[in-house]
């Protein structure tokens, strides 16, 4: 259905003229950070304030117009996806970081602030944003809420939920809600925000927030360690979250696999691998503290530990940032699994004590039905999450729906026994919703759709994600 004209002269006369994209400027963007193809859409909005939001989304409401809210793009679950019938409502103009209070340890910025511009305007004030993820560089702020993003240091600070203190939102009927609390401690009644946290723009718009910031940690200390069993690798994790006394920011495990392939000399774009690749197991542990006389000694004395108990059989410390980096492209460097075609990528948490049996066990299911599949494990295996990327052997290309159908259903069916969650970090939107029941209940389910009715009782914003209307 084509958009209407008088909506697009109403759009213009609020926002602008060159802020109302159409056409071949709308095709000139790309549909997503990792796809170049061309997007797909009646127009691509771009307000400047809050009021011009608001407009903006009354406006498409009285017209039963669909919109959609963009960020960075970085989003992993086909959320930001859009036909040529919707309007996009892009953040990109509201980019700006309002206030810092070092004292209060609050920053108030408006939603399509990268975070990067975040995590560097806060390291100015001596403070630190306890968020930080691979597409620091492009995702926004107002991303990050919307999909309550996890990352790799929420062993330590906690998802994005527990970094906002306040926030200013537009619901569909244009509806300003201003919750801008800079307090730590509120009770005062219902905390709104938190409806508006990791329900994926489907509620309303967020167009600021209050952020909490933590003090900055000033040391910084990486491993790498090889571990034999996966019960070394929690061993491992139980005593340095004791030993380095709250500072361990980071535990990632990687599966063998995945180090194999990110460390082959024979590839471009690889590192050299820091360690003999003997075991099946990889952890990169990180520290950040803020005594640079005593936390390399507490680390190193820690990772002894963790030789002479056999839980590591090798390992190293990085004695440089240069070193830190190159140890940390090993887990972050996902493009030459992405290389792989086909290849179907999850994001899924589970108990850690069920994780390395999982594993086991949906690899001799994968081998079963396409021998010679590759299986990357890696993750977050701290916060129980991990992330999985599956690469069967080249299947025909009308074949790879039902493909990626059975594979999806080998990963997420066994989670609601072991209690797991088919969304550790990224969300549903679009590409999970069908698969939502494997961890949320009818009535979680029919809660989530009156919800919506409530908010948006056209259906019209970021429409068809998380959940159908009732
Ligand atoms: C290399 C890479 C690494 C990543 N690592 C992680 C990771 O470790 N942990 C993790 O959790 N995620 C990770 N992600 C996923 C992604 O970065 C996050 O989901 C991020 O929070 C999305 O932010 P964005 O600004 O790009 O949002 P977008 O992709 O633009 O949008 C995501 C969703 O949020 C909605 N939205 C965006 N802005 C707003 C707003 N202002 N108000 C309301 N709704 C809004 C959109 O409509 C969409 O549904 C990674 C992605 C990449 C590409």
């Amino acid at each position: 259905m084509a958009i209407e004209k008088n909506l697009i002269d109403e759009l213009v006369r609020c926002v602008g003229r060159s802020h109302v994209l159409q056409n071949e400027q709308v095709a000139a963007r790309a549909k997503h950070f990792w796809n170049a193809e061309p997007r797909q859409a009646a127009a691509i909005v771009r307000p400047a304030t809050t009021n011009e939001v608001s407009e903006v989304l009354a406006l498409c409401n009285a017209a039963r117009q669909t919109v959609v809210t963009h960020g960075g793009l970085t989003g992993l679950v086909d959320g930001d996806h859009t036909t040529e019938d919707d309007v996009v409502l892009s953040l990109e103009r509201m980019r700006a970081i309002e206030s810092i209070d070092p004292i209060g340890k609050t920053m108030t910025v408006q939603a399509g602030c990268v975070l990067e511009t975040v995590q560097n305007q806060s390291a100015e004030h001596g403070l630190s944003f306890g968020l930080d993820l691979g597409a620091r560089g492009s995702c926004t702020i107002g991303g990050n809420i919307s999909t309550n993003a996890g990352g790799l240091s929420v062993l330590r600070y906690g998802m994005t939920r527990e970094q906002v203190l306040g926030l200013e939102v537009v619901l569909m009927d244009g509806t300003v809600l201003s919750s801008m609390n800079t307090l730590l401690k509120n009770n005062a009644g219902h905390d709104l925000k938190h409806l508006f946290i990791g329900t994926e723009g489907t509620l309303g718009v967020i167009t600021r927030a209050v952020l909490r910031l933590r003090t900055a940690t000033t040391t910084s200390n990486t491993a790498f360690l090889a571990c034999p069993t996966f019960n070394d690798v929690t061993e491992t994790l139980r005593h340095l979250d004791h030993q380095l006394n709250g500072q361990l920011n980071a535990f990632e495990v990687l599966w063998k696999p995945v180090v194999k392939l990110n460390t082959n000399p024979e590839l471009p774009g690889t590192v050299a691998a820091p360690i003999a690749l003997d075991e099946n197991y990889y952890v990169i542990a990180e520290a950040k503290g803020s005594n640079a006389s005593m936390d390399a000694t507490t680390f190193e004395t820690a990772m002894q530990r963790c030789f002479e108990s056999g839980w590591a059989s090798d390992g190293v410390i990085a004695q440089s940032t240069q070193e830190q980096k190159a140890l940390w492209a090993i887990r972050e460097n996902i493009e030459l699994m992405l290389a792989f075609d086909p290849h179907y990528v999850f994001d899924i948490s589970l108990p850690i004590n069920a994780m390395d049996d999982y594993v086991q066990q949906l690899d001799t299911q994968l081998q079963r039905a396409w021998p010679n599949t590759q299986l990357f494990s890696y993750g977050h295996v701290a916060d129980g999450n991990l992330h999985l990327i599956i690469a069967p052997p080249n299947a025909l290309s009308e074949k790879r729906d039902s493909q990626h159908e059975q594979v999806s259903r080998m990963v997420y069916e066994p989670l609601s026994q072991i209690g797991g969650s088919i969304s550790a970090e990224h969300g549903i939107g679009l590409t999970k919703k069908p698969w939502l029941s494997f961890s949320r209940s009818e009535s979680e389910i029919k809660v989530m759709q009156s919800l919506k009715q409530t908010f948006d009782k056209h259906h019209l914003l970021n429409s068809g994600r998380i959940v159908d209307p009732c």
